[in-house]
């Protein structure tokens, strides 16, 4: 087995993940089988409780387990699918060995970190490295050199380097070199973490400096004297447009054969289909725009696995996907709302807030014909949308929003019996049946799927004759038809909300179902009306609701 392992200097947000994904994409394409570990060293035992204001999106894997988003770069560059032994946080490793001695097994010894909690971690990532059959394991250390809640882990990693051959044991480090006011490429910051990194038993073999623009020749021998590396070692890692070209500009830093030389390892194929990828990303002449109406907009990266399945989705469909962000509890503060986008997303959510504007979002959608998709909150907010002004139901709601005497999303029955909410989320894949010859069969071309769920309410049995009656489809169901996974508008250009969450699954080269069928609908919707290549760029909230200044000012 050969260990690379990533670390990061300076400051956090340097882009680590994508490095550390962009390094296991390089691996993948030249032939070898590469497993991902992330290291978290927080106290949770998982990203589960995590608010997404603080801590952006949890990703969930398919054995159910909630994850730093990090998680979700591996699978979507490596193509991999990971499960919980692929995240380490502190909280697991000390709750096991804490379980362990209160079992008697360290046979009366004192338990310490070290070697008690090390050998832990030792053991956790050789034991997943070797059960998933790998040529590589790659693990990421989360957080910054230095941090006192990283020392254990750097401690692991340290032994390691000592108990594995000198060709089977690499260290990356990621560092920021900053520009001064003159604009001169600073190198101190790095030789610092260097330095840290040293004190600490670890020396880097490799350097990647983030940087705005490209690290010149005299930086990065700069960098190479004063850190004991070589200058072809140093890897210039200057913004990129799209994630999605990091692998590529590794390659032409000649990261590959820097790595290949190291490991002592020969290319063992040459695989295109990134490359082939990133070059149809990048040719991409249409464009157009969907309004992702949730709550967590202001946080770049809470809906990250949502955006990068629409990008997918335009590679598919040949066009490029602008996002326009709407905060949805804006939307609360109008009677009447308008969505300037060739399409609308629902993402998924919890609790009430925001809750009403993302279903007067639906009703836009619905009412105006505009293609749409509901993931997960979305679907039943769609329900409820549907129930109010359809049905006629007026206080139709979920029992998670409100008391009401439609609960036309709620618990089922044995839900119901559990007294306390936590644990009873249903997490991860779970198969789903398709019905024929409808919307979501001919997008997905099979009876049975399996797709990544994280939710607790279901559509309430008993309103589902009356749905169906005035139009519904449930196009895919679970548990024996117990319970709904898919809706779908017939009479619409593309209405559809998945209970589960596609995003979650969809891959640059393999994009989901569903965002296909809301992007090509939402192309052909642009084409249409002539509203493709509007100006609403990626992350930006226009001002898009009608008659938000003059609330502002009156408020
Ligand atoms: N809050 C809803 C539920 O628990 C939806 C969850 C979600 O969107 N992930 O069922």
């Amino acid at each position: 087995m050969k260990y690379i392992v990533v670390t990061g200097g300076v400051m956090s947000g340097l882009g680590k993940g994508i490095t550390a994904a962009s390094i296991g994409r390089l691996l993948v394409d030249m032939g070898y089988k590469v497993t991902p570990i992330k290291i978290d060293p927080y106290i949770n035992i998982d990203a589960g409780t995590m608010n997404p204001f603080q801590h952006g999106e949890v990703y969930v894997l398919k054995d159910g387990t909630e994850v730093d988003l990090d998680l979700g770069h591996y699978e979507r560059f490596i193509g991999v699918e990971l499960t919980g032994d692929h995240n380490i946080t502190t909280g697991k490793v000390y709750s096991r060995v804490i379980e362990k001695e209160r079992k008697g097994e360290y046979l009366g010894q004192t338990v310490q970190i070290i070697p008690h909690i090390t050998d832990e971690i030792k053991s956790w990532i050789r034991r997943t490295a070797s059960k998933n059959d790998a040529d590589i394991c790659l693990i990421e250390i989360g957080g910054t050199v230095g941090d006192i809640e990283s020392m254990p882990f750097l401690e692991a990693v340290r032994q390691m380097h000592n108990e594995e051959k000198e060709e089977d044991f690499i260290l990356v480090h990621v560092t920021l070199v900053p520009l001064d006011s003159g604009g001169e490429q600073k190198t101190k910051p790095t030789q610092h973490s260097v330095k840290e990194l040293r004190s600490l038993g670890l020396h880097p073999d490799v350097i990647v400096g983030r940087c705005r623009e490209r690290l010149k020749e005299s930086t990065k021998k700069k960098i190479a004297l004063f850190c004991d590396v070589s200058p072809e070692a140093v890897i210039s890692a200057e913004d990129a447009e799209d994630i999605y070209e990091v692998p590529l500009k590794f390659k032409e830093e000649k990261l590959d054969e820097i790595l290949l030389k190291r490991l002592r390892l020969d290319r063992k194929k040459e695989r295109k289909e990134w490359t082939d990828m990133v070059k149809r990303l990048k040719e991409l002449e249409k464009e157009i725009t969907i309004a992702v109406v949730g709550k967590y907009i202001d946080v770049r990266d809470a809906y990250i696995s949502i955006r990068e399945a629409l990008k997918h989705g335009g590679i598919a469909a040949g066009c490029k996907v602008n996002v326009l962000w709407i905060d949805s509890e804006e939307f609360e503060w109008f009677d009447e709302v308008e969505i300037e986008a060739d399409g609308v997303l629902v993402p998924g959510g919890f609790g009430k807030r925001g809750s009403e504007g993302k279903i007067k979002a639906i009703e836009y959608a619905r009412v105006n014909d505009i293609p749409f998709l509901g993931i997960c909150f979305g679907f039943q907010l769609a329900v409820i949308e549907f129930a109010r002004n359809v049905l006629g139901l007026e206080e139709a709601n979920s029992n998670e929003l409100a008391d009401t005497p439609h609960p036309v999303i709620d618990l089922l029955p044995e839900q119901k019996n559990l007294d306390k909410l936590g644990g009873t989320m249903r997490l991860g894949d779970i198969e789903v049946t398709i019905k024929p010859n409808t919307i979501a069969w001919k997008l997905y071309g099979k009876d049975k799927i399996v797709e990544r769920h994280r939710h607790r309410y279901e559509v309430n049995p008993e309103y589902i004759p009356e749905f169906e009656e005035k139009g519904i489809v449930f196009s895919g169901f679970s548990d024996s038809g117990r319970r709904m996974e898919i809706l779908e508008l017939p009479n619409r250009r593309f209405f559809f909300a998945t209970q589960f969450h596609p995003e979650f699954k969809s891959r640059p080269y393999a994009p989901s179902p569903p965002f296909v069928g809301l992007v090509k609908a939402a192309l052909s919707y642009a084409e249409e009306y002539g509203t493709l290549a509007k100006e609403a760029g990626e992350g930006e909230v226009k001002d898009q609701i009608k008659g938000r200044e003059e609330y502002q000012e009156e408020n």
